[in-house]
């Protein structure tokens, strides 16, 4: 597994043909007629070693490596580069998976916000070990639900990868964002906006203005923290609340969605938050020719959607 870099510009891409090799339940019927998960309860042995687990022998969330990882803890991080054109290192990091229910007729969006705040928690222990170990800097946490949001496996999951790079997106968010805080200017103003979806005590949600995604919609904690483990016991809770009842809006729609973390790399304020990224038009040519996206939902629309006020 390599790391490469464009010729000229910077922009970075994994190379792991091994995921080829993964298997596909979403994209194809299973022809063998069986109906084998390596994430149910008595397949256990199938995954690769457990790292952690809520219950005892009936457990309701299990997480270990994955079995097709992206990256490999085997490898050399530094960055290499011939001084032309050819730039690389091995894909160095932690890949792992977080199966969030034993059942998998259940979906994320049909747990309870007290499981998903209890998700979220194991999700601040994992960034907490993974972020101590050598060389990695950042420790990405994401879903993908349904085979347009990259799912292979309908078995509810959440993964995570630990790298040494810093997500370029990551780091963007982090400088653009300033000091004081922009992000904490624009919950304010956008809580009160035609963009607004959710909001509770310590926690809001809206559509972001220059929505990318149909639907996408932001959540933040109200209150100014950089991560995960700087949110208290009733923060994290409200958050929960929030995601739920997004999740609860995006199974009226059988939405495939990704969501995903974004938290401060180290030395940088950026403030906290979950990205929600609906997965229901596709990258077209334009695109990928031009970087911008079309998107046939507004965000005034979408919010609408969300606060209840029209069925799509
Ligand atoms: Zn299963
Ligand atoms: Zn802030």
């Amino acid at each position: 597994m390599e790391l490469r870099k464009d010729y000229i510009l910077d922009r970075w891409v994994i190379i792991a043909s091994g995921r080829g090799r993964r298997p596909q339940e979403l994209r194809e019927p299973d022809s063998s007629g069986k109906d084998l998960c390596f994430f149910c309860p008595g397949n256990e042995h199938l995954t690769p070693a457990e790292i952690g687990r809520i219950g005892n022998r009936k457990w309701r969330f299990r997480w270990f490596a994955n079995k097709f990882p992206a990256v490999d803890i085997l490898g050399n991080p530094d960055v290499r580069t011939d001084n032309t054109f050819f730039t690389f290192a091995d894909a160095f990091g932690m890949h792992e998976i977080i199966v969030e229910t034993p059942s998998k007729k259940k979906q994320l969006w049909d747990l309870g916000s007290a499981e998903l705040a209890e998700l979220f928690s194991i999700y601040k222990g994992r960034i907490a070990e993974l972020s101590g170990r050598r060389s990695i800097n950042y420790v990405a946490i994401f879903k993908n639900h349904g085979s347009k949001g990259g799912a292979s496996l309908q078995h509810s999951h959440t993964q995570i990868i630990a790298t040494a790079f810093i997500p370029q997106i990551v780091q963007q968010e982090a400088d653009a964002s300033g000091k004081p805080c922009r992000y904490c200017k624009i919950i304010d103003i956008e809580k009160g906006s035609f963009r607004r979806c959710f909001e509770n005590a310590d926690a809001v949600a809206f559509a972001p203005y220059a929505s990318r995604f149909n639907y996408e919609v932001w959540l933040f904690p109200k209150r100014h923290v950089t991560s995960l483990a700087d949110l208290t016991k009733e923060e994290l809770s409200s958050l929960a609340k929030i995601l739920l009842s997004i999740l609860r809006k995006l199974k009226k729609l059988n939405a495939a969605y990704n969501y995903f973390l974004h938290y401060s790399p180290a030395g940088s304020d950026l403030h906290f938050h979950v990205e929600v990224t609906p997965r229901i038009a596709n990258w077209a040519g334009f695109e990928l020719s031009s970087g911008i996206t079309i998107n046939t939902v507004s965000p005034e629309d979408a919010a609408r959607f969300y606060r209840g006020e029209s069925e799509f």
